[in-house]
């Protein structure tokens, strides 16, 4: 369930080397090398999943148990005021590594950094129509 090409199975399976903070049967947390915030970590999975919609879900689920886990103790060792978690999917969401990563980022007051997007202004109509697009 690896794929050859891929660089975070490379990473995740201990083929090259990274800063580790975590590794278990299915899961290496590993540090960002690009880190938005001091602690930026990302969860992989050892097998290859390239997003979200491919995880299955239990692993889907332990993910999230292993980042409030992880997310507790980052904020606590590196005295983290909040926390974010990211996780894009597709190209046009910012995805640019193809294997599902959750990242972990612990914030700081005055950090610096800005994780959001610029707000809409739907109407009450155009949001009863997203609605119904999204249930069916
Ligand atoms: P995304 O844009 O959600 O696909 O995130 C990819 C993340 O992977 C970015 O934050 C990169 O800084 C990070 N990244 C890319 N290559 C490596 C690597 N070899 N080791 C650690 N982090 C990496
Ligand atoms: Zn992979």
């Amino acid at each position: 369930m690896r794929d050859e090409n891929c660089i975070f199975c490379k990473i995740a399976n201990g083929e090259i080397p990274s800063k580790t903070i975590y590794e278990d049967e299915e899961f290496r947390a590993i540090l960002d090398l690009g880190p938005a915030a001091k602690g930026h970590a990302l969860i992989l999975p050892k097998d290859h999943f390239a997003n979200l919609f491919e995880l299955p879900e239990e692993k889907a689920a332990s993910v999230m148990k292993l980042a409030k886990k992880l997310g507790a103790q980052m904020k606590e060792n590196l005295k983290a005021d909040g926390f974010n978690l990211v996780q894009n999917n597709g190209e046009c969401a910012g995805q640019t590594v193809f294997h599902f990563h959750l990242h972990l980022i612990p914030r700081y007051e005055n950090d610096g950094q800005k994780i959001g997007w610029k707000p809409g202004a739907p109407s009450q109509e155009e949001l009863e129509e997203t609605c119904k697009q999204i249930v069916g």
